[in-house]
């Protein structure tokens, strides 16, 4: 008996979530963790005192920390709480099923440049004239950003209905500092598409410029003599038939690989049950609005446009993108799960090459519904959470910023985190606030992967309807 991929997924998903559950991620102060401690610029007297302390038994977060606490003094433990508690992490079974999960994400790393570069290239050529390349061009912009701001201003409607913020404690706020904020400017973000060189770009997977190239280097193909044109033209046809190959061989093992993935996760999550309970209490109605509003994004807004615009079948489509909505709910990651995504849109919806390979590598970079909407949620949240209102203007600048932070934020996992502090700035709020959405953003980020990934695929249908493509969906 043959099962289908998206059993074995969501087979391989519930194994990892049972692991995880089962073999929580707890706290103990080790010999090779004080090691590890001794190597970051810890003061000596302070490695002294954890080695004299003799702690080394097993104990959930809360326990753990507060028996550093009283170890080390108020002063101390402010400044190293997040140092001692990230090696100290305990679990001892994890790595047993953890490097499936490494070895997957390492895999899929390393397909997708090439992925991109080849099928963009060939896609572009094979696209032909700058009218068709402008026109798909635009179409694909035009529904980027359309399908956005619609989940935008569900995302608003429904944070401004519930008010999850309003009388949150703000007391429960972890502090921010060990995010590494990087920030650039719009027009930066905009001037660095155009690399100074390619093959940096290549090695450090900088999306947009490697789209970027290969859209151009695709189109001149077609503009040199035919006996150059046919030769590449074949040339990239093949290395993305092999890619695409190549990618089918390494999807067979998705579901290890996310066993692997949601069994680390779950047990970082599980280590602390009370913490859960606590988090779940408090937290309970902003996740309640973040989940509502991406369902009515995915399961109304888009399919309605798919069937009544372009006369798409959403429901067979969604059939078609399980494998791939499984993986990105589970990596947390559009980038990583775009040769999934490549996959499904091709083979069980039937969009051309011409057509996914174009629409889907930029949707991964750059359409992100899923964020969009989150983004709005979390900054709308803050303010609440912080007694501020926000009037109408302030509401339109985080619709108008939120947009331009999904736009920017990277498709790897927790990226939408570190671009809410652009609206905060934008409108004013303390950037602390971030510390109130920390500890439930990885699982948040969960169902706003998916949605993003839904979105673009929804995008590539319709694209793909709209040029007369007949489909399977
Ligand atoms: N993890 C998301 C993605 O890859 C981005 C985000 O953090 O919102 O699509």
């Amino acid at each position: 008996m043959k099962i289908e991929l998206h059993w074995q997924i969501l087979i391989g998903l519930i194994f990892g979530i049972i692991f995880g559950i089962i073999f929580p991620t707890n706290f103990k102060l080790t010999n090779e963790a004080i090691a590890r401690l001794e190597e970051k610029q810890i003061p000596s007297e302070l490695i002294f005192q954890l080695k004299e302390s003799e702690k080394n038994f097993v104990e959930t977060e809360t326990e753990f920390l507060k028996s550093i606490h009283q170890l080390i003094g108020e002063k101390e433990y402010a400044k190293y709480e997040k140092s001692i508690l990230k090696e100290s992490a305990y679990n001892p079974y994890l790595p047993y099923v953890s490097w499936m999960g490494d070895l997957f994400m390492r895999a899929l790393k390393m397909i997708i440049v090439p992925l991109i570069l080849t099928s963009i290239i060939s896609g572009v050529a094979n696209i032909g004239t700058a009218d068709n390349l402008g026109r798909l061009g635009v179409k694909t912009m035009v529904y980027y950003m359309l399908t956005s701001t619609l989940a935008i201003l569900i995302g608003l409607f429904f944070v401004n209905v519930l008010k999850p913020g309003v009388g949150v404690d703000i007391g429960l706020s972890n502090s921010v500092d060990s995010l590494d904020i990087v920030r650039l400017s719009f027009s930066d973000t905009l001037m660095n598409i155009v690399p100074t060189n390619i093959f940096k770009a290549f090695t450090e997977g900088n999306m947009l410029s490697i789209i970027f190239f290969s859209i151009f280097f695709g189109y001149f193909i077609t503009r040199v003599s035919d006996k150059y044109r046919l030769f590449l033209t074949t040339f990239f046809n093949s290395a993305f038939e092999v890619m695409m190959k190549l990618t089918y061989f390494i999807i067979l093992f998705t579901p290890i690989g996310i066993l692997g993935i949601v069994a680390s996760v779950v047990s970082e999550q599980a280590g602390d049950i009370n913490k859960l309970y606590t988090l779940a209490a408090s937290m309970g109605t902003y996740m309640f609005t973040v989940i509502i509003s991406l369902f009515f994004h995915a399961v109304i807004t888009l399919p309605l446009i798919m069937k009544y615009g372009f006369k798409a079948n959403p429901w067979a489509h969604f059939k078609a993108m399980r494998s791939a909505l499984l993986t990105a709910f589970s990596t947390s990651s559009s980038g990583a799960t775009l040769s999934l995504t490549m996959s499904s849109v091709q083979e069980n919806s039937g969009v051309s090459n011409k057509i996914s390979s174009f629409t889907l590598p930029l949707g991964a970079t750059i359409n992100m519904d899923g964020t969009a909407l989150y983004e709005c949620i979390a900054a709308i949240f803050i303010a609440q959470a912080y007694g501020i209102e926000l009037s109408i203007l302030d509401q339109l600048i985080v619709v108008a910023t939120a947009l331009l932070a999904s736009v920017g934020a990277a498709g790897i996992p927790m990226a939408g985190l570190v671009m809410i502090t652009i609206i905060l700035t934008a409108v004013g709020l303390p950037l602390e606030g971030v510390g109130l959405i920390l500890a439930v953003d990885r699982i948040l980020d969960m169902f706003r992967t998916s949605v993003n990934v839904w979105s673009d695929s929804c995008g590539a249908v319709i694209v793909a309807k709209s040029e007369g493509e007949v489909l399977n969906v």
